[in-house]
């Protein structure tokens, strides 16, 4: 009972890490590191978790958060935003996922996604009434046909949701992508949700085209981060929605209602940590990238197929060569008997029809040393 983007069913993230924990697997499924917050970021919350730092915070987050992230948005994407009006700290990006869409969604609007979707995004369309345009885009390189977006465009499109990096294919927007949407927007009246939660893992030299950057498109746009990928820490839940002060206003008025807030020590312990180690999220390409290039060092001379992914700590792996099993199918065996779990990418598109059916989704967040070795002495048997 897998969810394929609507209302009911169970995530395919908790499935698979479900049948991970059952199987005793490597599990490559669901992303996560498998190490820990830099050590620094995590004295930082210790202190403030035992120094009376553990009532309500205000709701839109701490202000050194929030101010923060406005600095850290002016210095990589040149934006001068306000930390009080137009920065506020969710519960993980999914929370501002959602206050995002319940701010500007209404029964009968339209909102394009891109297929393969995060599947957050459709069902929480749903709740509010909203219908999902759903928009495939075709491996190997996942490029949005911008042709295709103009002409589902109609009057009753409210929103965009624009996922750079990409999960899961791992394709990044290039400059063509953003000039392309910057031209629809100069003559349809839509906005952009622009979930950005891997900004700041990018590969081989590419820069990471925030909406931040281009101010026509940035004044119509939600944009989202998560600290839990920044900072390899999912578990903690924090992110955060930067948007004009109208649309800033909308979203709190959802907020407020959802979470009201975000604890305290986390918060002010991100805000220690990111004043003092900028350099932490830009070494983060160089980071990810050796684990990446390594793990398909691995996967060399094997009947595998992949496209070295841009972005993300997501690779995926086409394994059409070696077997027609679909790929849900394929993902619950190898889990099962090879004692390694993946996501099938089939179940984030709407039409079956478009979807690739032999493409695994793998998560390279892992510590070399430990993981590969399990990983690669599975994979030998092919
Ligand atoms: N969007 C995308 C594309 C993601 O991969 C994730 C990570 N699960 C999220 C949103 C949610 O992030 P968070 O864990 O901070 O809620
Ligand atoms: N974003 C993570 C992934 O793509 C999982 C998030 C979740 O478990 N909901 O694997």
């Amino acid at each position: 009972n897998i969810n394929r983007g609507d209302v009911g069913g169970t995530t395919i993230f908790s499935v698979m890490s479900g049948l991970a924990v059952q199987h005793n697997a490597l599990n490559l499924s669901q992303g996560f590191p498998d190490f820990d917050g830099p050590a620094p970021l995590l004295e930082r919350v210790q202190y403030y978790l035992t120094h009376g730092f553990n009532q309500y915070p205000p709701m839109t987050g701490v202000d050194s958060l929030r101010y923060a992230v406005r600095d850290k948005v002016a210095d990589l994407y040149g934006a001068q935003v306000d930390g009080d009006t137009e920065v506020t700290i969710s519960a993980g990006a999914t929370e501002a996922l959602f206050c995002a869409i319940a701010a500007v969604v209404r029964a009968g609007d339209e909102v394009i996604v891109f297929d393969p979707a995060y599947d957050s995004y459709a069902p929480v369309v749903a709740l509010q009434g909203g219908k999902t345009i759903h928009i495939p885009l075709s491996a190997p390189d996942f490029k949005i046909d911008w042709n295709q977006v103009a002409a589902k465009l109609s009057d009753r499109t409210r929103l965009i949701i624009v996922n750079t990096p990409h999960n899961p294919t791992g394709a990044v927007c290039g400059e063509a992508d953003i000039a392309a949407l910057r031209t629809l927007a100069e003559h349809h009246d839509f906005y952009i949700l622009a979930d950005e939660v891997y900004e700041h893992i990018v590969f081989d030299g590419q820069a990471h085209l925030s909406m931040c950057r281009y101010p026509d498109l940035y004044e119509r746009s939600f944009v989202v981060s998560s600290f839990g990928k920044t900072y390899h820490v999912t578990g903690w839940k924090v992110g955060y929605c930067v948007a004009p002060p109208d649309l800033s206003a909308e979203f709190r008025r959802i907020h407020q209602f959802v979470n009201f807030t975000v604890n305290t020590p986390v918060q002010l312990g991100l805000a220690d940590f990111l004043h003092a180690h900028p350099e932490h999220h830009l070494q983060l390409p160089d980071f990810y990238q050796r684990k990446r290039d390594y793990f398909l060092t691995q996967l060399q001379g094997s009947k595998f197929t992949w496209q070295a992914s841009a972005g993300t700590y997501f690779q995926l792996i086409d394994y059409g060569a070696l077997s027609a099993e679909l790929d849900v199918d394929l993902a619950k065996s190898w889990t099962e008997q090879l004692k390694l779990a993946s996501i099938p990418i089939s179940v984030f598109y709407q039409d079956q029809n478009c979807a690739p059916k032999s493409l695994l989704r793998f998560c390279f967040a892992k510590d070399t040393e430990t993981c590969w070795h399990d990983c690669a002495a599975n994979l030998t048997v092919f």
